[in-house]
């Protein structure tokens, strides 16, 4: 009977010197395999080539490597790249490079679907269906690093977690992943590059902050009002905005990190200057930015982007009282690119 091979990625480098050991071997073979594996994001065993044919076919008949493939890559007019993603049991997630004249970000899924109900978010609509493994970010990590060099010479310089999911609900290997993005055995880039964007999850952000991580924390606010961010984010019934507040309040005191918040302004919802003022109370306690951005409709008659003037009213009013503000436009949106439109159409 044949067992069922176990995926290499999920071995520690520990582990895998321990492997080798227990072959016969050499523990250092375990250091070229994960340099393999991580540093040179190899997808198959074939092309280890420091390693003898013996012993790469004994890593096939023990192991996989579960690569992720680009299935189908988009492009948009304004140079944004979408990636459909195929996963090792044919589950697909999205992932997007975001070009400006000096940067590249790429955009990455945490979760196949997504377990919170935004209702302005096309993500939402899909079901969860699982966690997304650590080598499954890194490798969408890498395949946008690749198609940064290719199409724009230049390599990866930011990440933003705002792809298809929550990341904070699948935390422990979001974290694994960002750990290989940042050591010199991954890709070596610098934590202060990557951003976690969170709907804002009370616990996780304490723990974070626990932790010690050193990555950026945006909060998908939209509403700094119990009752209208309940209405378009359900699960704030279950956390509230008291509760993320002192989240909060406990990450700046341990990180000092400032935080920003992601924020849309929608007609009839958010789009009063009483609105404004409960979002500059909100996040008064530490250095704060809003990023004020742009809706992307899904097919939902239910919301509509603010005009202008509402806009201006919100960065008067942030600017005033000393809170940064930037209006984001998007990007991305004829190929469903953008925020909120992760949901694998094709
Ligand atoms: N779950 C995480 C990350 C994914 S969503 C989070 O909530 O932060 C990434 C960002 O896109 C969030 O700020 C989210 O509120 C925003 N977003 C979702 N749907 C959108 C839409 N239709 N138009 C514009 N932004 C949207």
């Amino acid at each position: 009977m044949q067992t069922k091979k176990k995926d290499i990625r999920a071995l520690t480098k520990e582990q895998l010197r321990d492997f080798f050991v227990s072959q016969g071997d050499k523990s250092f073979r375990g250091n070229q395999v994960y340099e393999w594996l991580w540093q040179k994001s190899a997808h198959s065993f074939e092309t280890m080539t420091n390693l003898s044919k013996e012993t790469r076919q004994m890593l096939e008949d023990n192991f996989v490597i579960n690569h992720i493939k680009v299935d189908q890559m988009q492009r948009s007019k304004d140079g944004t790249i979408k990636n459909a993603v195929r996963l090792h049991d044919d589950l697909v997630v999205e992932s997007v490079l975001i070009p400006t004249s000096t940067r590249t970000t790429a955009c990455v899924s945490s979760q196949v679907g997504c377990s919170l109900d935004c209702k302005f978010c096309a993500t939402a609509r899909l079901k969860i269906m699982r966690n997304l493994n650590p080598d499954e970010i890194y490798d969408q990590v890498v395949a946008i690093d690749n198609e940064s060099r290719l199409y724009f010479d230049r390599p990866l310089s930011n990440i933003v977690f705002m792809g298809m999911g929550e990341p904070l609900m699948n935390y422990n290997n979001v974290l694994k992943a960002i750990d290989k993005i940042t050591s010199t055995e991954g890709l070596g880039m610098s934590p202060k590059r990557i951003t976690v964007s969170t709907s804002g999850v009370p616990k996780m952000i304490r723990k974070m902050a626990d932790d010690g991580v050193k990555f950026k924390l945006a909060v998908s606010l939209h509403s700094a009002i119990d009752e209208v961010r309940t209405s378009i984010m359900p699960f704030n019934a279950k956390f509230s905005l008291a509760d993320l507040r002192k989240a909060l309040e406990y990450w700046y005191e341990k990180t000092k990190s400032r935080i920003t918040y992601e924020y849309v302004v929608w007609k009839g919802i958010n789009d009063t200057q009483f609105a404004v003022d409960a979002l500059v109370d909100f996040c008064r306690f530490a250095p704060s930015k809003v990023n004020l951005i742009e809706y992307n409709p899904i097919d939902d008659g239910d919301f509509r982007q603010a005009p202008d003037s509402a806009i201006q009213m919100y960065v008067n009013t942030l600017e005033r009282n000393g809170i940064t503000v930037t209006v984001r436009r998007s990007r991305g949106k004829d190929i469903d690119a953008a925020c909120g439109q992760l949901a694998n159409k094709q």
